[in-house]
């Protein structure tokens, strides 16, 4: 076929589902163009170690231009895509510089994935970052590790224990993850290392509306990682909302309707996700429906009603029953590419989507995990050697594969974590941040 005449397809994110639709195509006679603001892919399921310093970004974050070097009919662009024009079939991005520019289609995969919901609060977000991006993942760094070292030089006891307070928001994977880090990385890690604080000392809370942490793996493995988060130390605070956040820690409504007051220099909001204001862009011009999430509703075909050219694949795409993880992104990414390569070979395309359940896994501590698929439901040591061999597979790119793995062996053996390093700018930002207007400030205080 004429390169010039082969259909254009337009890919909105390179994270899981972006890539594997990108891979689905490879082969396929259309010219792609995958457009992200970022210039790598994510393994997002690995943030937390990068924020805790066992990975490295590099570790996690494979260069989207590595990644598709191999795809000769796919070109790569480091823009934000802001809006979506069906009539005239084009995608509008914004590269780096403000420009915009348009791509058209005669194909559009967005899959462009959910950001943190502070669900009405978005002002606590200065106080208390989220886990989405790779930025996010050494801002927490910066704070969870400077939050030693201001604890190490705080001449104030008060100011101390405040300083060595972290408080979780969320006990979902990313949560539970985070806290069994911050209790390991004090307990084993930091140990040695300081000579006024004791860093096992740190207090770690984990905050949870619900009756349980780690709900979606179900009753008996959600009590098998209560009882693990205590072993470590977490304390857990469930069915608990939490109010307020600012500079001086956080407010939370506890189970009997009480507010009490938690002094934590160090908030890390893990609970909730919302759509990208993308979503709303593009519900606006094909007339989509959202979820309460925000997220595109979609046919079983994960075409947006009406508009048989647009896909939505991964976190972006709402269709009841399907989780949000990374496993339901490669397969609907992978569904999304096979659809338009047989469309485009004028072959029956493919029939609805349907989500083959692999099971989920959660890290808790080194030797702790839990996880479950269908009826097979492990936690303990054989868990966690379980969940080791998930991710060495799906870890993108041999390097990073191997690295990991002699990585792991340091941390898990000696408690060594060498990805530690941040810059002094990055803590002292919680004094810009307050400057700035419209920072979150406690009620009743000016
Ligand atoms: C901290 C954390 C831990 C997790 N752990 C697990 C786990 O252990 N197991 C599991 O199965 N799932 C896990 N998940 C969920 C899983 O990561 C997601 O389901 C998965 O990443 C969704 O893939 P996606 O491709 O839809 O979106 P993403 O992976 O979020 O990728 C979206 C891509 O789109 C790009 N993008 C966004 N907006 C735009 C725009 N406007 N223009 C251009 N590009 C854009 C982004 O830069 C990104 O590259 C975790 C999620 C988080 C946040």
């Amino acid at each position: 076929m004429d390169r010039i005449k082969r259909p254009r397809v337009v890919i909105v994110g390179g994270g899981f589902a972006g890539l594997f639709a990108a891979r689905a195509l490879r082969r396929s006679p259309v010219e792609v163009t995958l457009v992200d603001r970022a210039e790598h892919h994510l393994f997002v399921p690995l943030l937390y170690q990068c924020a805790t310093g066992i990975l490295s970004e590099g570790q996690i974050a494979a260069p989207l231009r590595d990644v598709l070097k191999r795809h000769r009919n796919t070109e790569y662009l480091l823009a934000e895509v802001v809006d979506l024009d069906p009539p005239r079939r084009c995608v509008v991005a914004e590269r780096p510089g403000g420009e915009l520019v348009e791509l058209p289609y005669d194909y559009v995969v967005l899959a462009a994935g959910v950001r943190q919901s502070y669900f009405g609060h978005d002002e606590f977000a200065a106080w208390a970052p989220g886990l989405k991006t790779l930025a996010d993942a050494l801002d927490v760094r910066a704070r969870v590790f400077g939050a030693f070292e201001r604890a190490e030089s705080a001449t104030d006891s008060a100011e101390r224990r405040r300083w060595l307070t972290f408080a979780l928001v969320g006990a979902g994977p990313t949560g539970v993850e985070l806290a069994g880090q911050i209790r390991e990385l004090a307990d084993r890690t930091l140990r040695a290392e300081f000579r006024r604080i004791r860093p096992e000392d740190a207090r770690v809370l984990l905050f949870d509306g619900g009756r349980a942490p780690l709900v979606a793996f179900g009753p008996d493995l959600s009590a098998k990682a209560a009882q693990a988060l205590t072993a470590l130390g977490v304390e857990l605070h469930l069915g608990s909302v939490v109010t307020h956040v600012d500079q001086e820690g956080l407010l939370v409504r506890g189970p009997s309707g009480v507010t009490t007051e938690y002094p934590a220099a160090t908030v890390l909001w893990t609970a909730g996700v919302e759509a990208p204001p993308l979503a709303a862009a593009v519900a606006k011009a094909t007339g989509a429906c959202r979820d309460r999430a925000g997220r595109i509703r979609v046919g079983a075909d994960l075409t947006v009603p009406g508009h048989p050219e647009i896909l939505v694949a991964g976190d972006l795409m709402s269709r009841t029953g399907l989780p949000g993880v990374a496993e339901v992104a490669m397969q609907a990414g992978h569904y999304a590419g096979r659809r338009i390569r047989q469309q485009v070979a004028g072959r029956r395309a493919a029939r609805a989507f349907h989500y083959v359940d692999l099971g989920s896994a959660a890290y808790i501590a080194r030797g702790r995990a839990v996880v479950s698929a269908g009826r097979l439901h492990l936690s303990g040591p054989v868990a966690w050697v379980v969940w080791l061999f998930v991710h060495i597979a799906f870890l993108t790119g041999f390097r990073n594969r191997l690295g990991a793995v002699l990585t792991w062996s340091l941390a898990f053996t000696r408690g060594i974590r060498r990805e530690r390093a941040f810059t002094t700018h990055m803590i002292d930002t919680r004094r810009d941040v307050y400057a700035l207007p419209g920072a979150a400030r406690r009620p009743g205080k000016p």
